[in-house]
């Protein structure tokens, strides 16, 4: 009997010791987070450390959610409506143009980016491209009548002599989980956001695609 209580005494004090041993060194403390031991518990050692650096506080960009890639290969061609207009696969109250009328390098970068989009999982509308001098006056007289006046449209619509869809340099992009997958990528295809109002408005720059968008403009 008495040569058991001598038994386990040694035991209880040679693990008090090696618990001890393995305190200082850290040991334990790996241990116990390997564990998952509640990290309170385990950073007795560490309360004499200096405090963590403060961190510059970054805004999030948020993230796409997960898609399911499309099929690989080409885009299919949209479905025409009965005038023969185009409709946006993803969401058919918007038109889903060609870019024909883009200058060679926009064109170019848009065919590109819309196929990365489209194996991620997205489709890019082109809800309006390229247009022409009457027609973009037409949409600024329209704006003109809307708002009452010259100086309050041009804040919605520019007129011909100043809008890039004339110059063929900007689409409008639609739906908008589609133009916000294109916000995030920065330029990468030469493709940028510019309005603050314009969620789907886009212009193409190829600077952009090693100097990033610049700022947004609080609108036209
Ligand atoms: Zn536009």
């Amino acid at each position: 009997m008495r040569r058991k209580i001598i038994g386990l005494t040694l035991a209880i004090g040679l693990t008090g010791a090696l618990i001890g041993v393995l305190g200082t060194t850290g040991v334990w403390q790996n241990a116990a987070e390997w564990a998952g031991l509640d990290a309170a518990a385990s950073t007795t050692t560490s309360r004499t450390s200096p405090p963590a650096e403060t961190s510059v506080e970054v805004v999030a960009v948020p993230t796409n959610p997960a898609r399911p890639p499309n099929t690989p290969g080409p885009q299919p061609e949209p479905k025409l409506d009965p005038n023969g207009k185009p409709i946006c696969a993803v969401d058919p109250s918007y038109f889903d143009k060609k870019v024909d009328g883009l200058k060679d390098a926009a064109e170019a970068a848009w065919k590109h980016v819309r196929q990365v989009a489209w194996e991620a999982g997205l489709t890019l509308c082109v809800h309006d491209g390229k247009r022409s001098t009457a027609a973009q006056q037409a949409e600024f007289d329209a704006a003109v009548a809307l708002h009452g006046s010259v100086a309050k449209a041009k804040q919605f619509v520019l007129p011909p002599g100043k809008s890039l869809h004339v110059q063929g340099l900007a689409v409008d992009v639609q739906p908008r989980p589609s133009a916000a997958w294109l916000e995030r990528t920065k330029g990468e295809f030469g493709w940028c956001r510019r309005y603050a109002n314009e969620p789907w408005h886009f212009e193409f720059d190829a600077r952009y695609k090693t100097q990033g968008c610049p700022e947004l403009l609080p609108h036209p």
